[in-house]
């Protein structure tokens, strides 16, 4: 186990992210590159540069106006509710697009909230026959020989941010393609991406898979072609798998004479450990609640944030690196290194009080110290019965109407402009 120790962070950045790259020296990929730098005023700035109407155009191409807020709403820089309020307030009607796009965020974390630790495995029995070889080298060292597959995944490794389409072609060439077991690959992204997020990631990639969607999603050459303006198939000389007709594509990639079966994953229990026994309180800080403006911020006991094995141990050294700068803006919160429970036993701490969190492991991490949860949001304050949560369209059928409510323009002014 590593031993407990108070970490302070430099308040240079340089140095504080070369102080990050040597606590944490075993943590995998590269340095946070300058236009991924965390904290809330950089995802601020993100937000204000947002350009709904170009996003609503062109966000399928890879060089498109999509807004890299991911990271920071993943660990609550920005909150979704101010994210969704203020880009409806700014663009009206013309936001439809982009805030569809951030309601599946809310709906895959209400997933989460729904089924808790199932979404690690197989939601549904597959549409298709998938298998389950481990990820290769091949794909780890972005070494596939397609230079598309190749560049995406060198992308992924140096910056940790993947454009979604991307993200889709990648994960259905490995779930697909290479037949590797979605959850192995699901795990390897989550490491590496600055928005790894349990919900979005995990989900998305059952998802891809036909484990919860009605089919598998696959992509052709056309598509790559298409939405990349052709970077990597105009000089491409591989032999390209994904050239041919939807229905050759089907008939080549999935074996009809096998039976699909669900598959279970076993998700390592976190022991829970007696109760804490002290009388303090403190505010624990985790890794979705990382902003300045956080109303836990105003209470009168110690903020304490730890990076714990447990929970950040396989993460990459970028995102370690953008946690520092975030919890950086945060003043007056305690940053530990080490085991949440010695931590918190070491600083006298009996209860405490943080954001609730669909987190299974921060639960049973937090357990002998009585948590109380405070309550976040949801896009809307209505009730989605489980049913709904089938598909992303059965759940925007009930939320879109309320959530779209009140535009400034309605349709018809619209189209007279
Ligand atoms: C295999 C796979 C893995 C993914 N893993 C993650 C992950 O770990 N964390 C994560 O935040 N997203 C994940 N996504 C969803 C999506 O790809 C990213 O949210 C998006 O690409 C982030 O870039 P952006 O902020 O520029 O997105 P934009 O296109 O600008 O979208 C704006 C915001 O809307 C939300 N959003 C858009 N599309 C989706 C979506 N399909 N699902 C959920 N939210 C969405 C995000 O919060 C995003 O920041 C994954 C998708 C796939 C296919």
């Amino acid at each position: 186990m590593i031993s407990v120790q108070k970490l302070t962070l430099p308040e240079d950045r340089l140095e504080r992210l070369h102080y990050i790259k040597r606590i944490f020296s075993h943590a995998h990929g590269s340095d946070l590159a300058p236009q991924w730098a965390g904290g809330r005023r950089n995802g601020l700035n993100k937000l204000n540069s947002i350009d709904a109407l170009a996003y609503a155009r062109n966000r399928q191409f890879i060089n498109g106006a999509v807004t890299h807020l991911s990271p920071y709403l993943r660990h609550g820089c920005i909150s979704l509710n101010e994210t969704f309020a203020s880009v409806k307030a700014r663009f009206d009607l013309h936001a439809e697009k982009l805030l569809t796009e951030f309601a599946r965020r809310d709906y895959w974390r209400q997933v989460w909230y729904a089924k808790g630790d199932a979404i690690y495995s197989e939601i549904e029995p597959p549409k298709v026959c998938i298998a389950y070889a481990p990820l290769t080298e091949a794909v780890l060292q972005a070494k596939t020989g397609l230079p598309c597959m190749d560049a995406f995944i060198q992308t992924l490794l140096n910056t940790g941010y993947l454009h979604h389409h991307a993200r889709l072609w990648l994960a259905s060439y490995i779930v697909h393609h290479l037949k590797c077991d979605w959850r192995q690959a699901a795990d390897w992204f989550e490491a590496r991406l600055l928005d790894g997020d349990i919900a979005s990631n995990h989900l998305s990639w059952q998802w891809v898979a036909s484990t919860y969607s009605s089919k598998p999603y696959f992509t052709n050459k056309d598509s790559i072609a298409r939405f990349t303006g052709e970077k990597y198939c105009a000089t491409c000389k591989a032999k390209c798998p994904f050239d041919g007709s939807a229905q050759h594509l089907v008939q080549h990639l999935f074996d009809k004479t096998l039976i699909p079966i669900a598959r279970q994953y076993s998700v390592p229990a976190i022991a829970v450990k007696a109760s804490s026994g002290h009388p303090a309180l403190a505010v624990f800080i985790h890794d979705e609640m990382l902003s300045p403006t956080h109303d836990l911020l105003q209470q009168p006991f110690p903020k304490i944030f730890v990076f714990d094995p447990q929970i950040h141990g396989h993460w990459s050294l970028n995102r370690l690196q953008f946690l520092a700068d975030c919890i950086n803006e945060m003043h007056g919160v305690e940053v530990w290194l080490g085991d949440t429970y010695e931590v918190l036993m070491q600083r006298g701490v009996g209860q405490v009080i943080t954001q609730d969190t669909p987190n299974k492991k921060i639960k049973a991490i937090l357990t002998p110290f009585s948590p109380t949860w405070q309550r976040v949001a949801h896009l809307v304050n209505i009730e989605v019965s489980e049913k709904r949560f089938k598909r992303f369209s059965r759940y925007w059928e009930k939320v879109g109407p309320t959530v779209l409510n009140g535009f400034k323009n309605s349709k018809s002014s619209l189209s007279k402009r």
